[in-house]
């Protein structure tokens, strides 16, 4: 028989199972049980449309057969069986499975971490048997096959006598070795106790049979002279798992660990959840929900590939994996499962989104998600601001999705980094500390907190005393254009021509100097070519003698943002240099006006425009004709 070769992933994974030193071997058991679990999921379901299958609810079941003298473990199921070819497609290459895929782009190689984080499915087999058998009739097939496998060797499918549909998978122990008792996975009452432990919730019966002793009747003789009772054994059929699936039991009976490991077994996550709810709701929609915020973003959370979705159940029986209706784009970081009797459990994907009553239970969940993390913020705050790092981003990009559609109800979850000693806070916390002068919500843009302090624009409002917002990722000041205001305060950019801060005298003071100017800033424009709307003398400056800002609804840094997109159009901010009129580059500014030295002013103009998009963390467009007038100008 032609022995075959495993791919080549699978094979790294079956080696690093093969040579495991990780302690929890046992997970083993609960991975083939899932699997089988997963088969009679398959069946079960087609039974539903399909009389031909023969078999009722009651008649799934997992049976796990240990064998002391023969070192074998075996576990049954009746569910859809695999086909020659699935066999060697599902056990030959197990790279296809997406937490495989996870593992081998991060390098995650810490083995433990792995193995004991992941669901690492079927191989884990290796961890505890030398030689792995699966025998195996498809529903629908009328042959049975056999997959045989030693480990890295590769592995051989041949024809096999197998009457009934479903699968047969066969352990062949390992050897006990000093540090590794094998021989326990061959032990009732440890099989039990893993069953209880890692798989209580599977929805079929999982059978063994287990010896139990008992005394021996005694006759009448034997009971007069108080003898002590002889024992014997019998075999009784054990139901091992209880059946009820996680949510659907009380939460008086949870306990906090049940949740979490139930999350990190389900979804493939080693970090736990930073907040988890079990929702049970009745009424206008009736459902059982488990949901988890995780604590960190997926590696593919920001990219096309991310998938967001609940899975679904209808009473028990899971028929969607990741159902996207369920949760709104903002809360997309949401992972969890939803369990309703409200729907059919035989309904199509294409019926299932325009169905009423998925609509009724989304809505509710929504609410469930937002109020959590209302609370999380109120009372948890430290993990309120991780959460917020990980997924903060997408619920900014929330306010300025469908035209702000969803901005009341996101605004107050939202937070930003203050100039008060750089702190995380909410718009209510900042209109909350807002002084009775002061009108508007400020905020700065910038690449980061650090680069947005040292603008010279942010100089007034500082000086004033008022807070202002950092806003350092892109999408923040569409966000901030979204809101508007909040709480009746309007946001205000400091670098916005009317920051409400400066007194009439001082603007008079302002524009009477610009008249007396006109010419001077006429001729510095003229200088610019085109590349300002115009040049004007600043209010808002302290000690730097320039700074750029822009006039109209687009902004400096959005000009930025908008050009980084692949777009063919580019968009250009009106812009608008300002020049402190109390700086002494002004003084010789003007002196250049009156001596009428033309050719000198406008390489003043160049060079402080140059300086002015540094200073915005804009690039120059000639930076050998900069450091060239530089050298001039010295
Ligand atoms: P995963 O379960 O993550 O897909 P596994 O390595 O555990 O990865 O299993 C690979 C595939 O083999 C499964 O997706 C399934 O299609 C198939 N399989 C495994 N065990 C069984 C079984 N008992 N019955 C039917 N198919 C199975």
């Amino acid at each position: 028989m032609e022995t075959k070769q495993f791919k080549a992933e699978s094979k790294r994974l079956l080696e690093m199972m093969i040579h495991s030193i990780y302690t929890h071997k046992e997970i083993f058991l609960r991975e083939l049980i899932s699997n089988a679990s997963d088969a009679i999921d398959k069946l079960y379901f087609k039974s539903l449309t399909d009389d031909k299958v023969g078999l009722g609810k009651n008649d799934f079941l997992i049976r796990i057969t240990p064998d002391k003298e023969c070192r074998t473990l075996k576990i049954t199921d009746n569910g859809i069986g695999m086909t020659a070819e699935e066999l060697e497609n599902n056990l030959g290459t197990i790279a296809n499975s997406g937490s495989l895929k996870f593992k081998t782009e991060n390098k995650l190689d810490e083995e433990s971490q792995i193995i004991g984080q992941f669901g690492v499915g079927f191989y884990s087999a290796f961890m505890v048997a030398r030689k792995v058998t699966v025998i195996s009739r498809a529903y629908g097939a009328d042959k049975a096959y056999m997959w045989e496998s030693e480990g890295v060797d590769g592995y051989t499918v041949s024809e096999a006598e197998k009457e009934t549909v479903g699968t047969e998978i066969i352990l062949e122990m390992l050897e006990d070795t000093e540090d590794e008792n094998y021989s326990d996975f061959l032990d009732q009452y440890k099989l039990r106790s893993l069953i209880k432990k890692y798989s209580d919730y599977i929805r079929f019966p999982i059978k063994m049979e287990v010896t139990h002793s008992r005394p021996k009747p005694q006759t009448e003789e034997e009971k007069s002279e108080d003898k002590a009772p002889e024992y014997e054994d019998y075999i009784e059929d054990e139901t091992l798992n209880s059946m009820v699936p996680l949510w659907k039991k009380n939460k008086t009976e949870l306990k906090d660990e049940d949740y979490k490991r139930f999350y990190v077994d389900k979804f493939y996550d080693f970090n736990e959840p930073i907040k988890y709810a079990h929702v049970k709701n009745e009424g206008n929609a009736n459902y059982n929900a488990l949901l988890y915020i995780p604590s960190k973003a997926p590696f593919d959370f920001y990219s096309k590939e991310y998938e967001k979705g609940l899975q679904l159940y209808s009473n028990g029986v899971l028929i969607m994996d990741k159902c996207a209706d369920l949760l709104p784009d903002y809360f997309s970081f949401v992972k969890g499962l939803v369990d309703s009797e409200d729907l059919s459990l035989n309904i199509s994907r294409e019926m299932l989104q325009h169905d009423r009553q998925l609509k009724v239970i989304a809505k509710s969940i929504e609410k469930t998600i937002t109020n959590e993390l209302k609370k999380l913020l109120k009372n948890e705050r430290d993990k309120y601001e991780e959460f917020w790092n990980a997924f903060g981003l997408q619920m900014k990009y929330g306010i300025y999705a469908d035209y702000g559609m969803n901005k009341e109800k996101l605004q107050d979850l939202l937070l930003f980094t203050s100039s008060n000693e750089k702190k995380l806070v909410t718009l209510d916390e900042y209109v909350t500390g807002m002084r009775e002068e002061q009108k508007y919500i400020y905020y700065a843009t910038g690449e980061s907190a650090e680069r947005i302090e040292q603008l010279p624009q942010t100089e007034l409002v500082k000086d004033n005393g008022f807070e202002i917002l950092y806003l350092t990722d892109n999408i923040d000041e569409f966000a901030v254009k979204t809101l508007r205001s909040y709480k009746e305060k309007e946001f205000k950019s400091v670098s916005s021509d009317d920051l409400g801060l400066e007194s009439t005298e001082k603007k008079e003071e302002i524009k009477a100097k610009e008249e007396e100017n006109s010419d001077m800033l006429k001729q510095l424009a003229e200088a610019l070519d085109g590349k300002v709307a115009k040049v004007i003398l600043s209010h808002r400056l302290k000690t730097h003698p320039v700074c750029l800002t822009s006039e109209g609804e687009i902004s400096l840094e959005m000009e930025k943002v908008l050009n980084a997109m692949p777009t063919e159009q580019k968009i250009k901010a009106q812009r608008v240099l300002e020049l402190n009129p109390d700086h002494e580059i002004f003084g010789k500014l003007k002196s250049l006006s009156t001596a009428d030295d033309k050719e000198k002013l406008s390489k003043y103009a160049q060079l402080l425009y140059d300086q002015a998009l540094l200073i915005e963390g804009m690039s120059i467009d000639d930076p050998v004709a900069f450091s060239n007038l530089i050298c001039e100008l010295m």
